[in-house]
């Protein structure tokens, strides 16, 4: 299961974890097996459809498979397909991954595949979820809460999904639509998110407060009570994975791609920061501060050389965010925040390359390096050195 390879970051403050693509390495014998679909559903549903075992190449819309297993029948589309694994699309948004010896007959159902509605997808929430919990709608979201507080969550979730869309489309990038309703679960305890996270076979360190898994395309977080400043932390690493999750479903990476880590990073926690939830139409430019990488940026930016080579590793590889993640977050954050605001064109431009990566494909260092260098033309140096410029002055 992907959600079994989480990878745990842990900064400053909060826990991030992210069971993001970075983990988790798909290498297929044959790239073109790979649905390229999944780039784009939305117009490969009304197009052409790819091709994989048993599935005929046709301009009719993408038929669903079933694969009937030794102890389940699962349906959706095949999004990979070889010698070592399965891995099915559901009509729920979730990727299913499977055994292929596992898997005893498959056959091409004469079914169009269809993403669950958002009336279809709360209707199966609150089964799914019993009667203590309340599933509401709100822009993309879906949003599952104890029925005392899902309006307030679903309100804060309406705020986000606008606030994301309003700073894409200001900046000249223009978001898809999402295939599949967002799904958000607001656990009641601490003791219940964990619980149904060990049920569910992710094992998160003590002191996580949410996160977001690419396997079931959900966010999961609890509510805290009691602390105002605990749960202010809380709520920045919330909008953080909530932000990863609008960003993987939207068209700015793909769930089964790899992008250079610094940059989802980078991108989700611009969305700590207070002014991104803001609801006023002008923002304090000092609301753009996210304060819990502000202070590590600070340091770091008292050696620019230093940080500039750091910068240079990121661009290349990811292992920074392991060694030295408070380092990376710092980074990844300040870098992006400058370059959304200040170098919009070329940034935007880079995420949309970045978008088309395709999934399952290694990016390599020198691609990485590349692409980077073409997008932004001037050394890891002067970037450091005019972010820090840009973010002294806000
Ligand atoms: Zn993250």
């Amino acid at each position: 299961m992907l959600t079994s390879k989480l990878e745990m970051i842990v900064s400053d403050k909060t826990i991030d974890v992210f069971s993001g693509p970075t983990t988790v390495h798909y290498r297929w014998r044959s790239p073109s097996v790979i649905l390229e679909f999944f780039l784009c559903l939305v117009f490969a549903l009304s197009s052409a459809a790819p091709r994989s075992d048993g599935v005929e190449l046709t301009s009719e819309p993408l038929r669903l498979m079933e694969l009937h297993l030794d102890s389940a029948i699962e349906r959706g589309l095949p999004i990979a397909w070889d010698a070592k694994q399965v891995k099915l699309l559901r009509v729920d948004g979730s990727i299913g991954e499977f055994d292929p010896n596992a898997i005893r007959r498959h056959q091409v159902l004469d079914q169009a595949f269809v993403p669950d509605s958002a009336i279809q997808m709360r209707g199966q929430l609150q089964r799914e979820f019993g009667k203590r919990y309340s599933v509401e709608g709100g822009g993309n979201f879906a949003i599952v809460a104890p029925t005392e507080t899902v309006r307030l969550w679903t309100q804060r979730f309406t705020q986000l999904d606008r606030s994301f869309q309003n700073y894409f489309s200001t900046r000249g990038f223009q978001l898809r639509p999402a295939e599949f309703p967002l799904v958000g679960i607001v656990f009641p305890s601490q003791k219940e998110f964990m619980q149904y996270a060990l049920q569910t076979g992710s094992k998160l360190p003590t002191g996580t407060v949410g996160y977001y898994s690419i396997a079931t395309n959900r966010l999961y977080l609890y509510e805290m009570r009691g602390n105002a400043e605990a749960e202010r932390e809380a709520l920045m690493t919330v909008w953080h994975e909530a932000a990863h999750q609008l960003a993987f479903n939207r068209g700015i990476h793909q769930r089964l791609s790899d992008p250079p880590r610094w940059m989802p990073e980078g991108l989700a926690s611009i969305f700590e920061a207070p002014g991104m939830m803001s609801q006023r139409t002008t923002m304090d430019p000092a609301d753009l501060i996210n304060a819990s990488r502000w202070g590590q940026w600070k340091k770091l930016a008292e050696s620019p050389e230093k940080m500039a080579s750091l910068l240079d590793s990121m661009i290349r590889d990811d292992r920074l965010f392991r060694s030295q993640p408070s380092d990376a977050y710092a980074i990844a954050w300040g870098v992006s925040l400058y370059l959304a605001e200040r170098d919009t064109n070329d940034y935007m431009q880079y995420l949309r390359k970045l978008s088309k990566l395709s999934p399952g494909v290694d990016y390599p260092e020198t691609a990485r390096i590349r692409d980077f260098q073409s997008a932004f033309n001037t050394s890891s140096l002067m970037l450091v050195k005019s972010a820090d410029r840009f973010l002294q002055g806000l």
